[in-house]
Protein backbone atom coordinates (compact mmCIF):
# COMPACT_ATOMS: atom_id res chain seq x y z
CA UNK A 1 0.00 0.00 0.00
CA UNK A 2 2.78 2.14 -0.57
CA UNK A 3 2.74 5.48 -2.44
CA UNK A 4 5.75 3.78 -5.03
CA UNK A 5 5.65 0.60 -6.38
CA UNK A 6 2.91 -1.41 -6.17
CA UNK A 7 2.47 -5.02 -6.42
CA UNK A 8 1.92 -5.91 -10.17
CA UNK A 9 -0.86 -7.83 -12.01
CA UNK A 10 0.37 -11.25 -11.86
CA UNK A 11 -0.26 -11.28 -15.52
CA UNK A 12 2.52 -8.80 -15.64
CA UNK A 13 4.97 -10.30 -13.55
CA UNK A 14 4.53 -13.66 -16.02
CA UNK A 15 4.60 -11.26 -19.32
CA UNK A 16 7.85 -9.86 -17.43
CA UNK A 17 8.78 -13.84 -17.35
CA UNK A 18 8.63 -14.21 -20.94
CA UNK A 19 11.12 -15.40 -23.50
CA UNK A 20 13.11 -12.82 -24.59
CA UNK A 21 12.62 -11.18 -28.57
CA UNK A 22 14.95 -9.17 -30.37
CA UNK A 23 14.09 -5.32 -30.71
CA UNK A 24 13.31 -5.53 -34.28
CA UNK A 25 11.67 -8.80 -34.17
CA UNK A 26 8.70 -8.17 -36.23
CA UNK A 27 6.68 -10.01 -33.55
CA UNK A 28 7.95 -7.28 -30.96
CA UNK A 29 7.16 -4.55 -33.22
CA UNK A 30 3.78 -5.71 -33.53
CA UNK A 31 3.45 -5.99 -29.57
CA UNK A 32 5.13 -2.14 -29.27
CA UNK A 33 2.37 -1.46 -31.36
CA UNK A 34 -0.56 -2.65 -29.65
CA UNK A 35 0.68 -1.73 -26.49
CA UNK A 36 0.74 2.03 -27.59
CA UNK A 37 -2.65 1.33 -29.06
CA UNK A 38 -3.42 0.35 -25.52
CA UNK A 39 -2.08 3.49 -23.93
CA UNK A 40 -4.19 5.67 -26.18
CA UNK A 41 -7.59 3.87 -24.55
CA UNK A 42 -6.45 4.57 -21.45
CA UNK A 43 -4.97 7.89 -22.10
CA UNK A 44 -8.15 8.79 -24.16
CA UNK A 45 -6.91 9.82 -26.61
CA UNK A 46 -6.38 9.77 -30.65
CA UNK A 47 -2.81 10.93 -30.58
CA UNK A 48 -1.08 9.17 -33.09
CA UNK A 49 2.83 10.17 -30.76
CA UNK A 50 1.68 7.77 -27.87
CA UNK A 51 4.32 5.34 -26.52
CA UNK A 52 6.36 4.53 -23.39
CA UNK A 53 9.17 6.60 -22.75
CA UNK A 54 12.44 3.94 -22.03
CA UNK A 55 12.84 5.00 -18.31
CA UNK A 56 11.07 6.07 -15.27
CA UNK A 57 7.91 8.49 -15.11
CA UNK A 58 10.66 11.35 -14.51
CA UNK A 59 12.00 10.73 -18.22
CA UNK A 60 8.47 11.29 -19.32
CA UNK A 61 9.07 14.66 -17.48
CA UNK A 62 12.15 15.38 -18.85
CA UNK A 63 10.85 14.30 -22.38
CA UNK A 64 7.69 16.53 -22.45
CA UNK A 65 9.74 19.77 -21.87
CA UNK A 66 12.64 19.38 -23.57
CA UNK A 67 11.07 19.13 -26.54
CA UNK A 68 8.97 22.11 -26.53
CA UNK A 69 10.58 24.62 -24.37
CA UNK A 70 13.28 26.81 -26.25
CA UNK A 71 15.13 29.00 -23.98
CA UNK A 72 12.84 32.60 -22.96
CA UNK A 73 9.45 30.26 -23.45
CA UNK A 74 7.53 31.54 -20.41
CA UNK A 75 5.76 28.08 -18.70
CA UNK A 76 3.44 28.99 -15.92
CA UNK A 77 3.45 25.90 -13.57
CA UNK A 78 1.16 24.62 -10.72
CA UNK A 79 3.21 24.01 -7.63
CA UNK A 80 1.21 22.22 -4.97
CA UNK A 81 3.49 19.10 -4.04
CA UNK A 82 6.54 18.43 -4.32
CA UNK A 83 6.28 17.00 -8.21
CA UNK A 84 4.71 20.33 -9.25
CA UNK A 85 8.02 21.81 -8.24
CA UNK A 86 9.91 19.16 -9.78
CA UNK A 87 8.03 20.02 -12.96
CA UNK A 88 9.78 24.03 -12.55
CA UNK A 89 13.12 22.30 -12.09
CA UNK A 90 13.04 20.50 -15.22
CA UNK A 91 11.71 23.40 -17.13
CA UNK A 92 13.92 25.99 -16.20
CA UNK A 93 16.76 23.71 -17.12
CA UNK A 94 15.39 23.52 -20.43
CA UNK A 95 15.75 27.40 -20.07
CA UNK A 96 12.17 28.88 -19.26
CA UNK A 97 10.95 31.28 -17.87
CA UNK A 98 9.23 29.73 -15.30
CA UNK A 99 6.39 31.36 -14.03
CA UNK A 100 4.90 29.13 -10.68
CA UNK A 101 1.92 29.32 -9.28
CA UNK A 102 2.47 28.41 -5.95
CA UNK A 103 -0.88 26.83 -4.07
CA UNK A 104 -0.83 25.57 -0.42
CA UNK A 105 0.27 21.83 0.13
CA UNK A 106 -3.35 19.38 -0.28
CA UNK A 107 -5.37 21.83 -2.50
CA UNK A 108 -5.78 21.21 -6.25
CA UNK A 109 -4.34 23.86 -8.44
CA UNK A 110 -7.11 26.28 -9.21
CA UNK A 111 -7.75 26.75 -13.27
CA UNK A 112 -8.42 30.66 -12.36
CA UNK A 113 -5.37 31.50 -10.36
CA UNK A 114 -2.89 29.06 -13.32
CA UNK A 115 -4.73 30.82 -16.32
CA UNK A 116 -4.64 34.26 -15.16
CA UNK A 117 -0.72 34.10 -13.73
CA UNK A 118 0.69 34.97 -17.46
CA UNK A 119 -0.89 36.76 -20.55
CA UNK A 120 0.67 34.06 -23.34
CA UNK A 121 2.46 31.57 -21.92
CA UNK A 122 3.81 28.66 -24.06
CA UNK A 123 3.44 25.81 -21.51
CA UNK A 124 1.01 25.84 -18.58
CA UNK A 125 1.43 22.95 -16.70
CA UNK A 126 0.10 21.02 -13.83
CA UNK A 127 0.09 17.26 -11.64
CA UNK A 128 -2.84 16.00 -11.92
CA UNK A 129 -2.26 13.67 -9.02
CA UNK A 130 -0.37 14.77 -6.45
CA UNK A 131 1.63 11.98 -5.02
CA UNK A 132 3.04 14.17 -2.29
CA UNK A 133 -0.43 15.35 -0.90
CA UNK A 134 -2.87 13.08 -2.52
CA UNK A 135 -4.76 16.04 -3.91
CA UNK A 136 -6.53 15.70 -7.71
CA UNK A 137 -6.06 19.02 -9.97
CA UNK A 138 -9.15 18.82 -12.58
CA UNK A 139 -8.03 19.29 -16.06
CA UNK A 140 -11.32 20.31 -18.03
CA UNK A 141 -11.36 24.29 -16.86
CA UNK A 142 -7.64 24.61 -17.57
CA UNK A 143 -8.00 22.87 -20.89
CA UNK A 144 -10.89 25.00 -21.57
CA UNK A 145 -9.24 28.10 -20.85
CA UNK A 146 -6.03 27.63 -21.79
CA UNK A 147 -6.42 30.06 -25.29
CA UNK A 148 -2.71 29.29 -27.23
CA UNK A 149 -1.08 27.41 -24.46
CA UNK A 150 0.23 23.97 -24.64
CA UNK A 151 -1.53 22.08 -21.69
CA UNK A 152 0.94 19.79 -19.97
CA UNK A 153 -0.09 17.29 -17.62
CA UNK A 154 2.37 14.97 -15.06
CA UNK A 155 -0.23 12.06 -15.36
CA UNK A 156 2.25 9.59 -13.18
CA UNK A 157 -0.29 8.93 -10.50
CA UNK A 158 -3.50 8.81 -11.90
CA UNK A 159 -3.45 7.71 -15.37
CA UNK A 160 -5.66 4.12 -14.89
CA UNK A 161 -6.80 5.07 -11.08
CA UNK A 162 -8.77 7.80 -12.40
CA UNK A 163 -9.96 9.43 -15.54
CA UNK A 164 -7.75 11.12 -17.99
CA UNK A 165 -9.67 11.34 -20.72
CA UNK A 166 -6.64 14.07 -22.48
CA UNK A 167 -8.57 14.81 -25.65
CA UNK A 168 -11.79 15.94 -24.11
CA UNK A 169 -9.82 17.81 -21.04
CA UNK A 170 -7.46 19.82 -23.87
CA UNK A 171 -4.11 18.07 -22.30
CA UNK A 172 -1.46 18.45 -25.14
CA UNK A 173 1.23 16.71 -23.56
CA UNK A 174 0.79 13.74 -21.04
CA UNK A 175 3.03 11.50 -19.31
CA UNK A 176 2.88 8.85 -16.88
CA UNK A 177 5.13 6.23 -15.12
CA UNK A 178 4.07 2.38 -14.89
CA UNK A 179 4.49 1.49 -11.18
CA UNK A 180 0.90 3.21 -9.91
CA UNK A 181 -2.18 2.52 -11.23
CA UNK A 182 -1.26 0.60 -14.35
CA UNK A 183 0.54 -2.01 -12.08
CA UNK A 184 3.83 -2.86 -13.61
CA UNK A 185 7.01 -2.46 -11.88
CA UNK A 186 8.80 1.07 -12.53
CA UNK A 187 10.69 1.56 -15.77
CA UNK A 188 8.73 2.88 -18.63
CA UNK A 189 6.93 6.78 -18.81
CA UNK A 190 3.84 6.15 -20.78
CA UNK A 191 3.66 9.41 -23.22
CA UNK A 192 1.01 11.11 -24.96
CA UNK A 193 0.88 14.70 -27.08
CA UNK A 194 -1.13 16.32 -29.23
CA UNK A 195 -0.67 17.03 -33.34
CA UNK A 196 -1.11 20.89 -31.81
CA UNK A 197 1.75 20.54 -29.62
CA UNK A 198 4.06 18.26 -31.97
CA UNK A 199 4.03 21.21 -34.16
CA UNK A 200 6.25 23.04 -31.40
CA UNK A 201 8.57 20.32 -31.26
CA UNK A 202 12.28 22.34 -31.27
CA UNK A 203 14.59 21.28 -34.36
CA UNK A 204 17.51 20.07 -31.47
CA UNK A 205 16.46 19.63 -28.32
CA UNK A 206 18.73 19.76 -25.49
CA UNK A 207 18.71 15.63 -24.71
CA UNK A 208 19.69 13.57 -27.23
CA UNK A 209 17.92 10.37 -26.00
CA UNK A 210 14.72 11.90 -25.65
CA UNK A 211 14.84 14.15 -28.77
CA UNK A 212 11.13 13.20 -30.27
CA UNK A 213 12.19 13.70 -33.68
CA UNK A 214 14.31 10.73 -33.72
CA UNK A 215 12.25 8.47 -31.82
CA UNK A 216 9.07 9.55 -33.33
CA UNK A 217 9.00 7.90 -36.61
CA UNK A 218 9.92 4.70 -34.48
CA UNK A 219 6.93 4.67 -32.32
CA UNK A 220 4.54 6.50 -34.46
CA UNK A 221 3.47 3.01 -36.80
CA UNK A 222 3.02 2.54 -40.01
CA UNK A 223 6.29 3.29 -41.87
CA UNK A 224 9.18 2.57 -42.19
CA UNK A 225 11.22 2.38 -37.94
CA UNK A 226 14.31 4.26 -37.48
CA UNK A 227 16.86 2.59 -35.34
CA UNK A 228 17.02 4.38 -31.90
CA UNK A 229 17.84 2.79 -29.00
CA UNK A 230 17.69 -0.64 -27.77
CA UNK A 231 13.83 -1.24 -26.04
CA UNK A 232 13.61 -2.37 -22.89
CA UNK A 233 12.17 -5.38 -23.98
CA UNK A 234 10.70 -7.07 -20.68
CA UNK A 235 9.45 -4.07 -19.32
CA UNK A 236 7.40 -3.38 -22.47
CA UNK A 237 5.88 -7.00 -22.36
CA UNK A 238 5.20 -6.10 -18.77
CA UNK A 239 3.48 -2.65 -19.49
CA UNK A 240 1.12 -4.83 -22.39
CA UNK A 241 0.47 -7.03 -20.01
CA UNK A 242 -0.62 -4.42 -17.55
CA UNK A 243 -2.66 -2.45 -19.71
CA UNK A 244 -4.40 -5.41 -21.03
CA UNK A 245 -5.49 -6.42 -17.89
CA UNK A 246 -7.26 -2.96 -17.13
CA UNK A 247 -8.88 -3.10 -20.34
CA UNK A 248 -9.88 -6.56 -19.61
CA UNK A 249 -11.51 -5.53 -16.45
CA UNK A 250 -12.51 -2.38 -18.38
CA UNK A 251 -11.11 1.20 -17.70
CA UNK A 252 -14.36 2.16 -16.21
CA UNK A 253 -14.75 -0.37 -13.64
CA UNK A 254 -10.69 -0.16 -12.77
CA UNK A 255 -11.42 3.63 -11.89
CA UNK A 256 -14.30 2.94 -9.98
CA UNK A 257 -12.68 0.15 -7.82
CA UNK A 258 -9.92 2.74 -7.34
CA UNK A 259 -12.72 4.88 -6.07
CA UNK A 260 -14.57 2.07 -4.46
CA UNK A 261 -11.02 1.25 -2.32
CA UNK A 262 -10.17 5.30 -1.49
CA UNK A 263 -13.72 5.93 -0.35
CA UNK A 264 -12.97 2.81 2.22
CA UNK A 265 -10.06 3.43 3.27
CA UNK A 266 -10.74 7.46 4.20
CA UNK A 267 -14.08 6.54 6.02
CA UNK A 268 -12.26 3.90 7.94
CA UNK A 269 -9.44 6.33 8.62
CA UNK A 270 -11.81 8.97 9.73
CA UNK A 271 -13.91 6.93 11.65
CA UNK A 272 -10.39 5.74 13.87
CA UNK A 273 -10.37 9.20 14.73
CA UNK A 274 -7.79 10.16 12.19
CA UNK A 275 -8.28 13.60 10.19
CA UNK A 276 -7.17 13.29 5.96
CA UNK A 277 -4.76 15.97 4.83
CA UNK A 278 -5.88 16.64 1.45
CA UNK A 279 -8.79 19.18 0.79
CA UNK A 280 -12.54 17.55 1.41
CA UNK A 281 -13.84 16.98 -2.53
CA UNK A 282 -10.13 17.16 -3.94
CA UNK A 283 -9.21 13.64 -2.50
CA UNK A 284 -7.93 11.14 -4.56
CA UNK A 285 -8.65 7.93 -4.24
CA UNK A 286 -5.38 6.28 -4.79
CA UNK A 287 -3.49 7.87 -2.82
CA UNK A 288 -4.78 9.18 0.59
CA UNK A 289 -2.91 11.26 2.70
CA UNK A 290 -3.60 11.81 6.98
CA UNK A 291 -2.25 13.66 9.42
CA UNK A 292 0.07 11.38 11.75
CA UNK A 293 -1.63 10.71 14.75
CA UNK A 294 0.82 11.66 17.34
CA UNK A 295 -0.99 11.29 20.30
CA UNK A 296 -2.10 7.85 19.82
CA UNK A 297 1.37 6.13 18.80
CA UNK A 298 2.46 4.04 21.14
CA UNK A 299 4.78 5.59 23.83
CA UNK A 300 8.22 6.24 23.05
CA UNK A 301 7.74 5.59 19.24
CA UNK A 302 8.53 7.94 17.08
CA UNK A 303 6.03 8.60 13.70
CA UNK A 304 8.82 6.43 11.15
CA UNK A 305 8.70 3.76 13.80
CA UNK A 306 5.44 3.43 13.79
CA UNK A 307 5.67 2.86 10.18
CA UNK A 308 8.57 0.03 10.34
CA UNK A 309 6.86 -1.71 12.60
CA UNK A 310 3.52 -2.07 9.90
CA UNK A 311 5.62 -3.07 7.55
CA UNK A 312 7.60 -5.73 9.39
CA UNK A 313 4.24 -6.91 10.92
CA UNK A 314 2.02 -6.54 8.36
CA UNK A 315 3.65 -6.08 5.30
CA UNK A 316 2.33 -2.83 4.95
CA UNK A 317 3.88 -0.13 3.91
CA UNK A 318 3.44 3.42 4.67
CA UNK A 319 5.01 6.62 2.75
CA UNK A 320 5.98 9.23 4.94
CA UNK A 321 5.29 13.00 4.24
CA UNK A 322 7.70 15.09 1.84
CA UNK A 323 8.65 18.66 2.19
CA UNK A 324 7.66 20.59 4.82
CA UNK A 325 5.22 18.02 5.98
CA UNK A 326 8.20 15.14 6.69
CA UNK A 327 6.81 13.53 10.10
CA UNK A 328 3.45 15.01 9.97
CA UNK A 329 1.78 13.22 6.94
CA UNK A 330 1.37 9.57 6.25
CA UNK A 331 0.62 8.38 2.93
CA UNK A 332 -1.03 5.44 1.79
CA UNK A 333 -1.20 4.10 -2.08
CA UNK A 334 -3.95 2.01 -3.27
CA UNK A 335 -3.50 1.63 -6.77
CA UNK A 336 -3.64 -0.74 -9.28
CA UNK A 337 -3.35 -4.43 -8.40
CA UNK A 338 -3.18 -3.57 -4.93
CA UNK A 339 -6.88 -1.53 -4.81
CA UNK A 340 -9.20 -4.22 -3.27
CA UNK A 341 -11.01 -4.26 -0.73
CA UNK A 342 -9.21 -7.25 1.33
CA UNK A 343 -6.29 -5.18 1.59
CA UNK A 344 -8.08 -2.15 2.89
CA UNK A 345 -9.29 -4.11 5.40
CA UNK A 346 -5.84 -5.48 6.46
CA UNK A 347 -4.65 -1.58 6.21
CA UNK A 348 -7.55 -0.59 8.41
CA UNK A 349 -6.72 -3.26 10.94
CA UNK A 350 -3.20 -2.95 11.09
CA UNK A 351 -3.70 0.79 11.71
CA UNK A 352 -6.05 0.12 14.43
CA UNK A 353 -4.33 -2.70 16.48
CA UNK A 354 -1.18 -0.37 16.44
CA UNK A 355 -2.47 2.94 17.64
CA UNK A 356 -3.69 3.60 21.48
N1 LIG B 1 5.37 12.76 -10.91
C1 LIG B 1 4.65 12.25 -9.91
C2 LIG B 1 3.30 12.82 -9.62
C3 LIG B 1 5.14 11.17 -9.17
O1 LIG B 1 4.41 10.64 -8.18
C4 LIG B 1 6.40 10.64 -9.48
C5 LIG B 1 6.95 9.52 -8.71
O2 LIG B 1 6.42 9.10 -7.72
C6 LIG B 1 7.13 11.21 -10.54
C7 LIG B 1 6.59 12.27 -11.23
C8 LIG B 1 8.46 10.67 -10.92
O3 LIG B 1 8.33 9.38 -11.41
P1 LIG B 1 9.50 8.29 -11.31
O4 LIG B 1 9.84 8.17 -9.86
O5 LIG B 1 8.88 7.06 -11.88
O6 LIG B 1 10.65 8.80 -12.11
Amino acid sequence: MGPGPCNPYPEVMAAMARPMLGHLDPEFIALLDETNERLRAVFGTENRLTFPVSGTGSSGMEAAFVNVIEPGDVAVIGVNGVFGGRMCDVAARCGAEVVPVEIPWGQPVDAEQILGAHPNPKVIAVVHAETSTGAHTPLADIGAGKGDALLLADCVTSLGGIDVSLDDNGVDIAYSGTQKCLGVPPGLAPFSMSSRATEHIVDRPRSWYLDLNMIADYVTGGQARAYHHTAPISMIFGLHAGLGAVLDEGLVEAQARHQRCGRLLQDGLAKMGLELFAAEGHRLPQLTSVWVPGARLPSGMSEAQARAVLLERHGLEIGGGLGEFTGKVWRIGCMGHTARERNVALCLAAIDELLI
